[in-house]
């Protein structure tokens, strides 16, 4: 299991952008724009909680740390 965050913060295509942090990332948010998703498996679990959660934001994978997920 690893432990997802997302951005508070939209990228500029208005995406916010689920990292894992167990695996770590070079391009996380600052600490103060991470909001814990949860522990997954995998990161399509963790968008789809994320999109749970967060109903109306675009939610997408980071595409360094969760290019499985990233699509836009
Ligand atoms: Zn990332």
């Amino acid at each position: 299991m690893d432990k997802y965050i997302i951005n508070k913060n939209s990228q500029s295509n208005g995406d916010h952008e689920v990292h894992n942090v167990t695996k770590g990332c070079n391009y996380l948010p600052q600490s103060q724009n991470q909001v814990e998703v949860g522990n997954f498996s995998n990161c399509q679990q963790a968008v789809a909680k994320a999109k749970s959660n967060w109903p109306t934001n675009r939610i997408n994978g980071c595409y360094w740390c969760s290019r499985a997920c990233h699509t836009s």
